[in-house]
């Protein structure tokens, strides 16, 4: 065998995998026919929140009167990319030292299966005992007639080479990636229409929030319940609610409505899969003996972090006790735009729904210290914990506010009302708001 594990993708899931098991002394290598770091690092999670973060600093300066901060700002889009390229170079660059320190081997190509234990790179094959495959996904366009092949039209991929700032944005789609992109061009005072086909924006979050968070994002128009019918041009045309055709008009139409796994060169391991991806055993393992899947691939859980968590229980169940799982109750998500928002575990929606005898509690961060020396009384902010009224169990919790993705994973674990009630905060903190609830719950 040329190597003990071939690992294909250089994701936050592929990475992971092959330095976790180079450090345990495998021979491995890394096969990536793009960038290092796979999405998240070029075209996902990192770049994305570089240029939010400068979209947020610009518009706070901007609106910071009431602070006593006055004074002409204005916004360099080509200085925003450059300090988004510099992150995502630095990463890539941190991602391949990893790699070394871990003694992985690193090829740059397009992996081909052969078989569960041969993979062909260009015209050089490599031989393997265990197979991983960790090829993400890639931004899936819907059949809307229209959508492609137009220069108005682009996705996720395509959003971070603009050339220049449109006036006008129409986004389709109102889940994590279409609200984020929602939020940066809207600070930026771009026109923009979020066009979303379910009843409420983020279906992952607690409705009650994901009403505020929608409210909060006063600048967008959003248009709830729609359906889109075509695009012409920049024209998106979509119909209602009430069954009535309506549309709008934008320079730049972003389509975000999910994505689809890779699964191009994997054609001669007749892996069974879904629409959604790679079907895996709770070890990772396909239904074929020998070769893992993880992350985006497998359709599970489409986050940086569940690829990350999904390497871990790969690596473990090949060379570890084999006892790890994923716990998607235990993953955390988060949106980062203005407000930011986080979650994990249940909706109340969907506790009351799978049969609890639910408790839930909020505190509005209106009257917390922290949020009005800093945002104020009329911004927006809330908590809510929901909880399993029997035995005191929290089955979600829902954040919308300042450093919600920076608090969650606190409560990301198996928790009881009591253990958060009995938890010292330090004051002033946002995080208080969570104090705040289990206080309520406990009474
Ligand atoms: C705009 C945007 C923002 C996001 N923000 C967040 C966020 O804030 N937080 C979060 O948790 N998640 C976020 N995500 C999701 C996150 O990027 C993905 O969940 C994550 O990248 C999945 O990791 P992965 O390892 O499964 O695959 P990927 O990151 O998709 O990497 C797969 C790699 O495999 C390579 N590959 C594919 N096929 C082959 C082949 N045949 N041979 C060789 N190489 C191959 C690809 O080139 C790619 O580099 C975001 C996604 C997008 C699009």
């Amino acid at each position: 065998m040329d190597y003990d594990l071939i690992v294909i993708g250089s994701g936050p899931g592929g990475y992971v995998a092959a330095s976790r098991a180079g450090m345990l002394g495998k021979h491995v290598l890394l096969v990536e026919k793009d960038e290092l770091g796979g999405v998240c690092a070029n075209r996902g999670c990192i770049p994305a929140k570089s240029l939010l973060h400068g979209a947020k600093v610009y518009h706070a300066a901007k609106e910071g009167a009431h602070l006593g901060v006055h004074g002409d700002v204005s916004y360099d889009f080509g200085e925003a990319l450059a300090w988004k390229d510099d992150a995502v170079t630095t990463l890539r660059n941190s991602i391949a030292f990893l790699e070394k320190q871990s003694h992985v081997d690193v090829v740059k190509g397009n992996a081909l299966c052969v078989d569960a234990h041969h993979v062909t790179i260009g015209e050089t094959s490599y031989e393997t005992e265990h197979l991983l495959i960790a090829t993400g996904s890639s931004p899936a366009v819907p059949p809307i007639p229209g959508a492609k092949d137009n220069p108005h039209v682009v996705t996720s991929d395509g959003i971070f080479s603009l050339a220049s700032l449109p006036s006008s944005v129409a986004i389709v789609g109102g889940g994590v990636i279409g609200i984020e992109f929602a939020s940066y061009f809207s600070l930026l005072g771009i026109k923009v229409d979020v066009i979303e086909m379910l009843p409420e924006i983020l279906p992952m979050m607690d409705g009650e929030l994901a009403k505020l968070m929608r409210r909060a994002m006063a600048s967008v128009s959003f248009h709830t319940g729609a359906k889109v019918e075509r695009i012409e041009g920049g024209k998106v045309v979509f119909v209602d609610t009430k069954g009535v055709e309506q549309s709008v008009d934008a320079e730049l139409v972003l389509i975000a409505t999910g994505r689809r796994p890779n699964l191009d060169g994997m054609d001669n391991l007749h892996l069974e899969a879904t629409r959604k991806g790679i079907v895996v055993d709770e070890h990772m393992e396909t239904s074929v003996s020998g070769v893992y899947a993880i992350g985006d691939v497998n359709g599970i859980s489409l986050l940086a972090h569940s690829a990350e968590n999904m390497a871990h229980i790969a690596v473990d169940a090949l060379y570890g006790t084999g006892k790890e799982r994923f716990d998607a109750s235990l993953i955390p998500w988060a949106v980062y735009g203005e407000p930011e928002a986080a979650g994990c575990g249940l909706t109340e929606a969907q506790a009351t729904g799978k049969g609890f005898e639910v408790a839930s509690a909020v505190s509005f961060l209106r009257s917390n210290g922290r949020f009005l020396a800093e945002e104020g009384k009329r911004a927006p902010g809330m908590a809510k914990v929901v909880a399993d009224k029997k035995s005191g169990k929290i089955l979600g919790v829902h954040l919308l506010g300042p450093a919600s993705s920076e608090m969650i994973w606190g409560v990301a674990r198996p928790l009881t009302v009591k253990d958060l009630a009995d938890t010292v905060f330090p004051h002033p903190s946002f995080s208080e708001a969570l104090h705040d609830c289990a206080e309520k719950l406990m009474v």
